[in-house]
């Protein structure tokens, strides 16, 4: 674990960061071979002044020059989609974190595992779309994906010392969101700046709309199924609003494990990076008596339809949930722009899968030509039907 060498794809982001905050505080040792960032190249410049990596990926000729005039070491700054996929292959990082947001995320996984790295995935949106090609890839290239997602990492730390076969279901937990208690009629005016306000967690944008209309859970459990290859029936969510239990795992003998923990990232990444060993952090601990009760409650499926969506989709399989992923993604940045109401994100995804024929996912080519056709359902959706 002392050799451990970090390309960062996402840096600048919430789980970036906090990734870099985890290597700092308890893994110093760790090398970062390379950051990339988006938007946000201030921030990047200074982390990149911070850990020095060889390779830095930005999106355009133009914030090239500018990190170029904001660092004064030597690196290879790169840009765009083949900039994200040189990061996350090249050949001196022993593990690629995966902390970008959306769709995007994909094809640098894809390219971290033909290099036969390890790959630490924050990134849902690669297993939501395409799991049914990354897992067989990743298996073949004898690569390990560990999920950052506190959820998951619930779920691996639940597993550990127990058979797969073993498994009779497992209880993904979801805090509810800022609506949980809300009416229907309340929650179809819900603006922007009230969804943005995730109870427990602070998150990047999308991850919080996407927790706001339950979606999240929806993606969760796509990803939930490919990493532990577990039917959807055998998945359950429930709303623990507390956020204290990440997740739990029944047996077939009936017992339960719970992984509880503080409301922290920083576990759950510092564990994808050491799996199955853990380390020494001083990250906050739980205070039990401080918790209070501990509380459960089903979904309503009613009031948060897009969770029912994307079970529809883990069922139909193929390459619906690509298709599910790309309106989404399309779908929050336009409630974002307070383009479309809270409910129109669901009633546009409903409107998708009326109208798509789903076809397998056998490779990666099957993924983009499913994503082109969501592309053009929403260049040609009328605008009376995009709000
Ligand atoms: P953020 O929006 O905070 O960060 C996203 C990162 O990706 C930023 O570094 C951003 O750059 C970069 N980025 C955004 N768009 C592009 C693009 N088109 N090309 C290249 N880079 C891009 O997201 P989060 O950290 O919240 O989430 C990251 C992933 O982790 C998501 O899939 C999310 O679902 C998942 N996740 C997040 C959790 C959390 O607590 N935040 C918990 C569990 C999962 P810049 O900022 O410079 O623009
Ligand atoms: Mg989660």
């Amino acid at each position: 674990m002392t050799g451990l060498k970090v390309a960062l794809l996402g840096a600048t982001g919430s789980i970036g960061t906090q990734t870099l905050d985890v290597l700092r505080q308890a893994m110093p040792w760790a090398k970062v071979t390379a950051l990339t960032g988006n938007n946000n190249i201030k921030l990047l410049a200074k982390l990149a002044q911070e850990f020095r990596p060889g390779y830095i990926c930005v999106p355009d000729e133009a914030r090239q020059n500018e990190l170029a005039g904001l660092i004064d070491f030597p690196c290879e700054i790169l840009t765009g989609a083949t900039g994200l996929e040189k990061c996350a292959a090249q050949t001196d990082a022993s593990v690629v974190v995966n902390a970008l947001v959306g769709r995007v995320g994909l094809a640098p996984t894809l390219a971290a595992i033909n290099a036969g790295k390890h790959v630490a995935i924050a990134n849902k949106e690669t297993l939501v779309t395409a799991g049914a090609i990354v897992m067989p890839f990743a298996k073949k290239m004898g690569v390990c994906i560990t999920p950052i997602d506190s959820e998951h990492s619930a779920i691996l730390q639940c597993l550990q010392g127990n058979p797969l076969p073993a498994v009779e279901k497992i209880v993904l937990t979801a805090s509810g969101g800022p609506f949980r208690k809300w009416d229907k009629d309340k929650i179809a005016a819900a603006r922007q700046v009230q969804a943005l306000k995730h109870p427990n967690w602070g998150m990047g944008p999308k991850i919080t709309i996407d927790s706001a209309t339950l979606m999240n859970k929806g993606l969760e459990l796509i990803e939930a199924m490919w990493l532990y290859s577990m039917p959807v029936d055998k998945i359950e969510v429930v709303i623990h609003p507390q956020s204290i239990i990440h997740s739990m795992v029944q047996f077939t003998d009936g017992a339960m494990m719970a992984q509880m923990g503080p409301v922290d990232m920083r576990l759950p990444i510092q564990y994808a990076l050491t799996a199955p060993d853990r380390i020494i952090n001083d990250f906050p601990r739980l205070d039990l008596l401080a918790c209070g009760e501990l509380t459960f409650e089903p979904v309503d499926m009613d009031k948060f339809p897009c969770l029912a969506l994307a079970v529809y989709a883990a069922k139909a399989g193929g390459t619906l949930p690509a298709v599910m992923n790309y309106i989404n993604e399309w779908a929050v940045s336009q409630f974002l722009e307070e383009k479309i109401s809270f409910y129109g994100i669901s009633d546009i995804i409903a409107r998708a899968f009326g109208a798509y024929t789903v076809k397998p996912a056998a490779c990666a080519q099957d993924i983009w030509e499913a994503e082109a056709w969501a592309d053009e359902f929403i260049k040609v959706l009328p605008k009376s039907q995009k709000t």
